[in-house]
């Protein structure tokens, strides 16, 4: 027998083999799957994506804060990016150091200062949590990051959470709609889609996917693109590369955007938060068209980068949130969320920042203005680096960020290249969110679903797509975090 949830259910080993291998077939024939690396392109070959076999424990609690304070970051976040002082002067000092932040705002300046044609801002959000048990009698929901960019992972684990009732039916462990709840974060972020869509007000006009040219995640994408014609068959989506838009794109005289004769109604961006999205100035030229078309983006070039680290650190200082937001509940439930944030500029604030993670680096992350996965300096690689450049402007680049402690628990995961053993795993859960507004007028604001992710414990990152972590579903207890015997929260 080997223990699972939490050691709140034992599991039969010789049961095992038979769950491992409904489960395989389970999540291929629901779409918890990506397409081969191996398969040519334009192939059909498909294999899993990464999964545990069982849902992992997560307090209530904690859940419950993280999804309790979704719609005051998502307006949170669209009043940053809508506030040109407060993007200029958090910033500043990365712009000199960092080509890529720089190619954004440049971006950015240009459409800013043409004046907008488009209004309206479409956000489909994920913010990400770990649970800290640095306090194990507290245990709390705190922020990893807030992701307004190709925030992935709601199409494959809308049906993941059918797989792991599946599995949890299969080892006869009971659970109720409470425990493992309903969770389809896809048609939540469709609904924001069609929404957008029926704002811009042309029935033809289509939406644009812009996604790399050798996409494995294309069935997350695809998910939501079918949510969206099930909610209104007028819907047609079409995918297109950076490279295809300015090789076959153009600009109306009034801004329409036009893409091989087809006017475009909302631009979904499933590409472009990182370099490698843009190795020549056609992929740039190409961000740029869009962002001064008439099309609804998701994000806009603002939206990009208020979802940069370098704002998120500056949003902890004292003082920031409570200049957007003027709800003090609101304002509660988003700071109970944060871990301490230092800049690293150079001077005097910074070089605080550089002390403390020299001296303790394994309390620390260190990250650079960079999303998905993989990017981030941990433990003594800190320590190097913060040495390296203590009189380097490049540190202005980088934030130092407290590290949250999860508690470990027991899973299997299931993922190439790792042996299916009962590993210690730790957790990441995200919440989505649909915006969509104007500087002046919200015009949808929700909370649709999350996504848990796990891997093992002892990995610092924690992407699923750069090869860290595997789709989970959060078993939802009334107890703390853990593997332990059930703990009550001091009050
Ligand atoms: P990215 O944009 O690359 O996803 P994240 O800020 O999400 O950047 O960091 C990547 C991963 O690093 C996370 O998924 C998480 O596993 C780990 N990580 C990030 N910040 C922290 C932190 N403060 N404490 C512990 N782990 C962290
Ligand atoms: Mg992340």
């Amino acid at each position: 027998m080997v223990d699972c949830l939490g050691s709140r259910f034992a599991v039969d080993k010789n049961k095992l083999h038979e769950v491992l291998d409904k489960a395989q077939d389970f999540a291929l024939s629901t779409g918890i799957s990506m397409k081969s690396l191996q398969g040519e392109e334009g192939s059909l070959l498909a294999e899993c994506a990464p999964f545990t076999l069982f849902p992992s424990v997560v307090p209530r609690t904690c859940f419950q804060e993280a999804v309790d304070c979704m719609l005051d970051f998502n307006t949170l976040i669209h009043k940053v990016a809508h506030d040109h002082n407060f993007l200029e002067k958090a910033l500043k000092n990365v712009l000199h150091v960092d080509d890529f932040t720089q190619g954004l705002w440049k971006i950015y300046t240009q459409v800013r200062e043409e004046g907008y044609v488009q209004p309206l801002s479409l956000g489909l959000f994920r913010n990400d949590f770990m649970l800290d048990v640095k306090d194990p009698d507290n245990v709390q929901a705190k922020q990893v990051e807030f992701n307004t960019i190709s925030a992935s992972f709601a199409g494959l684990t809308t049906s993941t959470v059918l797989m792991h009732r599946f599995t949890l039916d299969m080892i006869g462990k009971d659970y109720s709609a409470e425990e493992v709840p309903n969770n389809d974060p896809a048609l939540g972020l469709a609904h924001g889609m069609v929404k957008a869509w029926e704002l811009y007000g042309r029935k033809q006009a289509v939406l644009l996917f812009v996604v790399s040219a050798a996409e494995r995640n294309i069935f997350d994408q695809r998910a939501i693109e079918f949510k969206a014609y099930s909610i209104n068959r007028g819907v047609r989506v079409l995918r297109r590369t950076y490279l295809d838009i300015y090789n076959n794109a153009s600009l109306t005289e009034d801004k329409r955007l036009i893409i091989d004769g087809e006017e475009v109604a909302v631009v979904y961006l499933r590409t472009g938060y990182e370099p490698d999205a843009f190795p020549t100035h056609k992929e740039w030229d190409a961000r740029l068209m869009l962002e001064r078309s008439l099309a609804i983006k998701c994000p806009t070039i603002q939206y990009q980068l208020a979802g940069t680290k370098k704002i998120q650190q500056e949003l902890a200082l004292p003082g920031s949130v409570e200049q957007f937001i003027k709800d003090p509940a609101a304002v509660r439930r988003i700071r109970a969320t944060f871990v301490k944030q230092h800049s690293l500029d150079l001077g005097p604030e910074g070089d605080k920042g550089v002390e403390l993670g020299k001296t303790n680096p394994d309390m620390y992350v260190l990250k650079p203005q960079r999303e998905g996965g993989g990017n981030n300096l941990y433990g003594d690689d800190i320590r190097e680096f913060l040495e390296t450049h203590q009189n380097s402007e490049e540190r202005n680049a980088y934030i130092l960020m407290e590290r949250i402690f999860p508690k470990a628990q027991k899973n299997y995961l299931l993922k190439p290249g790792i042996p299916f053993v009962l590993s210690d795993v730790i957790n990441e859960l995200g919440i989505y969110g649909v915006y969509i507004g104007s500087a002046t007028e919200e015009k949808m604001n929700t909370q649709c679903g999350h996504m848990l992710r796990t891997k093992v414990l002892g990995t610092d990152e924690g992407g699923i797509c750069a090869g860290f972590a595997g789709l989970d579903t959060p078993f939802l207890v009334n107890t703390d975090h853990g593997a332990s015997p059930a703990k009550h929260r001091k009050k």
